[in-house]
């Protein structure tokens, strides 16, 4: 083994969670360790959950301690983890540079779902949303959108089943849902996604992982060629220009164009898509605003999931009663649209993005969430 023991930096060191085993082959080649290394080191972070190398008893002590110096498993420090009575367990995790993102994991009986963040802050700043506030920071590498899934799937094998004959519960869903826009950080996203996705890897179907975006038409169409099977969720918000340009600043972009771009993915990859619709009292709730919805889904052939804004404080933006939120779904249906409204999970924890990482930041007192 050609080991120098100089202490590299956080930059020079390795995030396993962020490599392919191709590149990880190269890496442990310049270790002169042989290819069946990297077979041995993924087995044991991705199946056995090791969160150190000090676990991986079938290397040598040489190498778990070369590894130690020169490369991480985990790289962030856990803030806080908050349950909520519902069983919603959102993480606060900080990155060596002093950044920090939430990762929220949602227990729904046999179904374990992780909500990712892409990025720190966001630059779409829409307007009912706590992660925007602040702006974009910058984006996440892939190994820490890795590391988000990798975190909330150890939690979930370690938790206790629900009854003594459930199987052993595992992570089985991941929602690209928390903060940051995915598609403006579509590299490490994407590879990000293929190591959720592999066989060797936390090996999620990409069909139980779901993309969630405001709508980047050239990033939906490349999506929609990569040859995954992902599920696409457009937050749309508003069904049409001038609310949306008003509700999603960013969103510049024709809505048409975005449309079209939802369209292709679809045809091209035959899975249905989802709008999200954030209800918001007053504001897009009218019965012209859910003919004009309703248009769109059914042109899309796609669902529509209605969620009740919970109010962020400083956000000048009220949430709706039960009844009007029934009464838009209702106009929906009528008009021929699958439209669900979506329960709102781990309120007391501010499980909505960005949420918690501003209440850490400006100790904001606990009460209330967005969708
Ligand atoms: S809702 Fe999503 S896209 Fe909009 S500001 Fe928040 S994190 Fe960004």
């Amino acid at each position: 083994m050609t080991l120098d023991c100089e202490s590299p930096s956080v930059e020079q060191r390795l995030h396993l969670l962020g490599v392919e085993p191709s590149g990880l082959r190269a890496w442990f080649e310049q270790l002169d360790q042989p290819r069946y290394r990297v077979e041995q080191v993924l087995d044991w972070i991705y199946v056995k959950g090791a969160a150190a190398f000090e676990q991986m008893t079938n290397l040598s002590k040489t190498l778990r301690a070369a590894l130690t110096e020169r490369a991480d498993i985990f790289r962030a420090e856990l803030v806080t983890e908050s349950v909520a009575t519902d069983g919603t367990r959102k993480l606060l995790l900080k990155w060596p540079d002093g950044q920090t993102v939430e990762t929220v994991w949602i227990p729904d009986a046999e179904r374990h779902t992780a909500c990712l963040s892409s990025q720190v802050g966001c630059a779409v700043g829409c307007q009912f949303c706590a992660s925007g506030l602040d702006g974009l920071q910058r984006n996440l590498t892939t190994g820490e959108i890795v590391e988000q899934a990798v975190r909330v799937s150890r939690l979930v094998t370690q938790s206790q089943p629900a009854t003594p004959e459930a199987r052993p519960a595992r992570l089985s869903h991941i929602v690209l849902m928390g903060m940051g826009e995915p598609l403006a950080n579509y590299d490490a996203v994407l590879a990000a996604i293929r190591i959720l996705n592999a066989p060797w890897g936390l090996n999620i179907g990409a069909r139980k992982i779901t993309l969630s975006t405001v709508g980047l038409p050239k990033q939906i169409r490349q999506l929609a060629d990569e040859g995954l099977q992902l599920n696409l969720a457009l937050s749309l918000h508003a069904p049409e220009q001038e609310l949306r340009a008003k509700l999603i600043p960013w969103a510049k972009m024709p809505l048409t164009e975005v449309l079209d771009a939802c369209r292709y993915y679809f045809e091209h990859t035959g899975r249905e898509l989802t709008l999200e619709y954030v209800l918001l009292s007053g504001v897009n709730m009218e019965p012209q605003h859910a003919s004009q919805l309703a248009r769109i889904a059914r042109s899309l052939r796609a669902n529509v999931n209605l969620l009740r804004y919970n109010p962020v404080p400083g956000l000048p933006l009220a949430r709706p009663s039960a009844e009007s939120s029934y009464t838009f779904q209702a106009l929906l249906r009528d008009q021929g649209v699958n439209a669900h409204i979506r329960t709102s999970r781990g309120q007391e924890i501010a499980a909505a993005c960005g949420q918690l990482r501003r209440r850490q930041a400006e100790s904001v007192p606990p009460d209330s969430t967005r969708p």
